[in-house]
């Protein structure tokens, strides 16, 4: 079995050599590890090997694990799943930062809340640029989306640092190419409009298939959960249901 530190060393020159391929500076693009469906001792074993930003996508799981991951200090932990509205306010208390906000409701339920515990919420908006039915995600240029675009100025207790997505799955990462452009080209033209109280820093784009493309077209943070933690287990539920 090859270790967690050179699956991590195989991923970050990989990560650098499409920096280099776009000219990008190498620096430029955060890891974010997925420890979602495994055991806390999978972060913790990532974090002993330098990993500090985390991505998990279940509130209940997360619930569990948290306190097994109280030493881990100076690690972030977001939000990456869908996120009801009826859990919007576990998840402020347990994550750093929520990067899946996909309607003005829940922006607006999340901003009221963080006013209430008196910090600033940092959110990236997810997009939906495959505008797949039943998928979330704002569909760009849509109303939905320019109307939480412009109430960004009064969320003041959140802050909008970019732009996430997920794309349609093909296996051929070549094919979400397209996909990661467009979502650059929508994160330039919102942040030529420079609207108040919304930065576009960030694009959340690439997982364990894909990242090297994404990089290529411009991701800031990649998120990886199989090419470091190898397979998920399966749910429990699938043994029983
Ligand atoms: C699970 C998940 C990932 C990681 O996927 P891998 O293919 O295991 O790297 C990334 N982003 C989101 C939103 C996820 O749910």
């Amino acid at each position: 079995m090859i270790d967690l530190t050179e699956r991590l060393a195989r991923i970050r020159e990989q990560i650098e050599s499409a920096c280099r391929t776009s000219g990008r500076p190498l620096d430029s693009v955060k890891l974010m590890a997925v420890t979602k469906a495994h055991p806390a001792e999978a972060a913790i074993a990532g974090y002993r090997a330098g990993l500090r930003l985390f991505g998990e996508n279940r509130i209940q799981e997360f619930t569990a694990k948290k306190p097994l991951l109280s030493e881990l200090s100076g690690a972030r932990w977001h939000f990456i799943g869908h996120l009801q509205t009826n859990k919007a306010e576990r998840a402020m208390e347990l994550f750093d930062g929520i990067d899946v906000v996909d309607s003005l409701r829940l922006a607006e339920l999340l901003n009221s809340l963080a006013e209430e515990k008196d910090r600033v919420l940092s959110v990236l908006l997810e997009v939906n640029v495959g505008g797949e039915t039943q998928k979330p995600g704002f569909v760009p240029i849509s109303r939905d989306f320019e109307a939480l675009l412009r109430a960004a100025e009064r969320l003041d207790h959140l802050e909008i640092r970019g732009l996430m997505i997920v794309p349609p799955y093909r296996p051929i990462a070549e094919s979400g190419r397209p996909f990661f452009r467009m979502l650059r080209e929508l994160r330039d033209d919102i942040a030529r409009r420079g609207l108040p109280r919304v930065s576009m820093d960030e694009l959340s784009m690439g997982m364990s298939h894909d990242f090297a493309i994404a990089v290529q077209e411009g991701s800031t943070c990649v998120r990886i959960g199989t090419a470091i933690f190898g397979e998920r287990p399966k749910p429990v539920r699938e043994f029983t249901a």
